[in-house]
């Protein structure tokens, strides 16, 4: 089996591929959502592509989605699309995956999801880390966490089951963050691979 890429941007890489709007749907594992990014004016109909696509049954689950302090789209556009992702995915029971960039207070108003919800690209303090995992968020790391001395501090204590790894964006090897991780928590990096797999399996088979 392969190490399982939480979430990434490159299509036929193994993992859970993040489908661009206008993709049709792939015969493996992915996930599909509206970008704070790309919201438009045509985002109703954009959202029923995604209602459609996130029916199919590869995808594993909605999104990326959320919240973006960065860019321009209105903020109460941004909160309301981002709960009908969430009442989506409750309707079709699967998990969400989160874009979080300096909204964290706000995203913590969504705890009651009564879906997994799991924040892609950690890269924050341990004090919002913990908030998030006091709240039942699950937490997927990438890059910086070959790097990061104050994310490998989180990695060492996270509940293993709340645990993701991902490459994003970036140009690296999932397998060097695996065997990064897994020295940092003194496990296998066969181990941690399994233990990863079981995580997805959990987040699909929930409650
Ligand atoms: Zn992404």
């Amino acid at each position: 089996m392969d190490f399982l890429d939480f979430h990434h941007h490159k299509p036929n890489q193994t993992g859970i591929y993040n489908l661009d709007l206008h993709e049709s749907v792939p015969n493996s594992m992915f996930s599909a959502g509206l970008h704070p990014a790309n919201i438009s004016e045509n985002w109703k109909s954009d959202f029923e592509r995604i209602k459609e696509k996130t029916s199919d049954k590869n995808c594993i689950a909605v999104g990326e989605c959320g919240l973006d302090g960065l860019i321009t789209a209105n903020e109460k556009l941004q909160a309301g699309i981002f709960q009908a992702h969430l009442s989506w995915a409750e309707e079709i029971r699967k998990p969400v995956i989160i874009h979080c960039v300096r909204r964290y207070s706000q995203i913590l108003h969504f705890k009651k999801a009564k879906v997994p919800l799991i924040i892609h690209g950690f890269h924050k303090k341990e004090t919002i880390a913990e908030e998030l995992l006091d709240a039942g968020f699950y937490l997927s790391f990438g890059r910086a966490a070959l790097e990061n001395i104050s994310l490998q501090k989180i990695i060492r204590t996270i509940p293993i089951r709340r645990l993701f790894l991902e490459t994003d964006n970036s140009d690296f090897s999932i397998e060097d963050l695996y065997e990064k991780v897994a020295e940092i928590r003194s496990v296998s990096a066969e181990n941690l691979k399994n233990q990863m797999w079981e995580n997805l399996n959990n987040i699909q088979h929930y409650g």
